[in-house]
């Protein structure tokens, strides 16, 4: 689960795992020996009061979910390794916020004298604040659709959704009303990943992209991701034009009204009452 402040670790060095990972035929018929060192960032303060094992990760446990993982599986790079492997340990502790995981090929198969290869990845939870919208058809349908889709997402977690609030259009099109709402996301998924699949979604709900700003049956827009700034072409974060719009600060400021806008550091119930003003 995300946490906003564990900055706790658990090491597990050089755990070793003979698997037939590799690029390679002879690699993957043969097999050869892995080490992985994981660091495993969860909140210990709670375990460290009460002295009990159920309150934090066991360690014993992970390592031999790493060895059955990587025994179970086999990738051709290191990279899906220690993605694959992350992501599921992530999946199987929730009480993980984080975790660091170095996948080592003591024996790699390069003709030239090296100690080790090795490819490291850090991945965790993120909190996200996912707009949606609706204005054609059966709109409450489609939203809560579209919040099923989420809560189905294998890398996604709805921690609160606000109502939904009836609005006037926006930008001058003529078309029927809105109905709105923001959502409270954890996610394991980057944020071209998160809106790569909130596309997918949209689509799922038949939305044609016919006007810019007109009528669509299902518009799911990335509010904030943790603390970032996002400045592509595709992907702008925070949203450019949410200091704008009162059918997305509004919900916003129900659900997460403390929550600063990384870049302006205005609240979300600030926002709200200064586009009131
Ligand atoms: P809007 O949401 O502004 O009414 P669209 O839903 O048609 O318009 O989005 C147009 C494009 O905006 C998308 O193709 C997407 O690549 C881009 N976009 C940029 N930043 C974001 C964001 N934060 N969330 C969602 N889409 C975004
Ligand atoms: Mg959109």
């Amino acid at each position: 689960m995300y946490s906003e402040w564990a900055k706790d670790e658990i090491h597990i060095d050089r755990l070793e795992v003979f698997a037939h990972h590799g690029v390679y035929p002879e690699e993957t018929r043969d097999g050869q020996i892995f080490y992985v060192n994981a660091v495993l960032h969860t909140d210990t303060s709670r375990a460290g009061k009460s002295d009990e094992l159920e309150h934090t990760v066991n360690y014993g446990e992970v390592s031999r979910f790493i060895t059955k993982w990587m025994q179970d599986n086999t990738c051709k790079l290191l990279e899906a390794v220690a993605g694959r492997l992350a992501e599921a340990l992530l999946l199987q502790y929730r009480r993980l916020s984080a975790v660091t995981l170095e996948i080592v090929k003591p024996f790699a198969p390069v003709k030239l004298p090296f100690g080790e290869i090795s490819v490291s990845v850090c991945r965790g939870w993120h909190r996200a604040y996912v707009a949606l919208g609706s204005n054609m058809g059966d709109r409450e349908g489609y939203l809560s659709g579209a919040l099923e889709a989420m809560k189905h997402h294998p890398l996604m977690e709805v921690r609160k959704v606000s109502r939904l609030l009836v609005t006037r259009p926006y930008g001058g099109v003529e078309q029927e009303d809105f109905l709105n709402g923001v959502a409270e996301v954890e996610t394991l998924m980057n944020p071209e990943q998160l809106l790569n699949a909130l596309q997918t979604m949209e689509q799922a709900a038949g939305r044609e992209r016919l006007v810019h700003w007109g009528p669509r049956t299902l518009d799911l827009d990335i509010l904030f991701y943790d603390k970032i700034v996002v400045e592509l072409e595709h992907l702008v974060i925070p949203h450019p034009d949410l200091e704008n719009r009162r059918f997305v600060l509004e919900p916003l400021a129900e659900i997460a009204p403390y929550f600063r806008h990384p870049v302006t550091g205005k609240t979300a119930m600030s926002l709200l009452k200064e586009l009131k003003s």
